[in-house]
């Protein structure tokens, strides 16, 4: 549905839609843990659970409130060992993300004596802590004027600005990023791009907007808010098949495999084999999950129909009993915990 184009734009008149806009924040704005502190580490630790996930999921599922408890200030979290580390992380994907975090804390130690700098070329040259991390540090730790542009104020801005160009590509990131810091508001930072961001998630969602109930909308220039932010092109998703063994010995244990590589080395999951392999093996699970591109179905074999079998040198026999303290992906913990209730 078109909406009437209305002519000032908030480049116009910056301080009016700051105002608007914090004052509705004020009355509005929602109360999570991570605005109720300054301490820079705790900020930390909400954005990079943020990058991945849902809010609802990281309060609901007490992920954010766990971590803290297991790793309560850079110098637990420098000193923590990748067991317990991926272990407080599960259920969040994307490990390379807590050891990086872990890194970060290290530099912090290492290199600012345990005090986050706020400076944001000091923040920059932190591990793992880009343009948009080193922004929301300075606006909500430190209340420093900041650039804050998350995927929110992506589709709040390129409404605003009725702004056609891709989002996700270079020239459009470029004007979207030069616009928020023209309106930023550096004396309140902090609430200015609280405010912002709860816009984008409780006002000017994705697709229909609620423009009826927007604190800005005197200063939106979009008649087709539904249309925008403009993207590139859709991720393709490819659909793959992964097939897994379940094999337990005389002594009950279960077989399970070591990852390796630099971004899941310490994880566990079921041996995995190529489908010739384990052709013609009973099927005992089948389950959906995604993984960036990929909608992977996994399908769990019944091993012990296998005439001959040498586990792989990153293959290890587990106590069943203790399998599900390691830590593992969500999907092979979720096919893990149901055969071991039925088998
Ligand atoms: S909610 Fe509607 S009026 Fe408000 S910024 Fe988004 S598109 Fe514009």
């Amino acid at each position: 549905m078109l909406k009437p184009r209305l002519k000032k734009s908030a480049l116009e008149n910056p301080k009016a839609f700051r105002e608007a806009l914090v004052q509705w924040f004020a009355a509005n704005g929602r109360d999570y843990p991570w605005r109720r502190t300054q301490e820079p580490y705790a900020i930390l630790v909400s954005e990079v659970m943020l990058q991945q996930t849902q809010i609802a999921t990281v309060l609901g599922r007490g992920f954010y409130t766990r971590f803290l408890e297991a790793f309560p200030d850079v110098e637990t979290l420098a000193a923590a060992d990748d067991e317990p580390l991926l272990k407080a992380w599960e259920g969040l994907g994307y490990y390379r993300r807590v050891r990086m975090l872990r890194e970060t804390a290290r530099a912090v130690i290492a290199e600012h004596g345990g005090e986050f700098p706020t400076e944001l070329e000091a923040l920059m040259k932190l591990p793992g802590v880009g343009r948009y991390t080193a922004g929301a540090l300075r606006a909500f730790a430190a209340d420093l004027p900041a650039v804050v542009v998350d995927g929110n104020v992506l589709r709040v801005l390129s409404r605003l600005m009725d702004f056609a160009e891709p989002v996700d590509g270079t020239a459009g990131q470029k004007q979207l990023w030069e616009w928020a810091e023209t309106l930023a508001d550096p004396a309140r930072s902090r609430s200015y791009h609280s405010a912002l961001m709860e816009l984008g998630q409780k006002i000017c969602r994705p697709g229909v907007p609620d423009c009826l109930g927007c604190p800005v909308a005197k200063f939106c220039q979009t008649r087709e808010p539904e249309s925008l932010p403009a993207k590139r092109q859709k991720t393709v998703i490819t659909a793959v098949d992964e097939h897994a063994l379940w094999l337990r010995d005389k002594k009950g244990r279960l077989l399970l495999h070591r990852e390796g590589g630099k971004r899941r080395e310490g994880l566990w999951k079921l041996p995995t084999r190529e489908t010739a392999e384990i052709s013609g093996l009973p099927q005992l699970d089948e389950s959906l999950y995604t993984i960036t591109r990929y909608r992977v179905t996994l399908r769990v074999h019944d091993g012990t129909a296998m005439k001959i079998f040498h586990p792989a040198p990153d293959e290890v026999w587990q106590e069943a009993d203790s399998v599900l303290a390691l830590a593992m992906p969500s999907p092979f913990r979720r096919v893990i915990t149901r055969l071991l209730g039925e088998i």
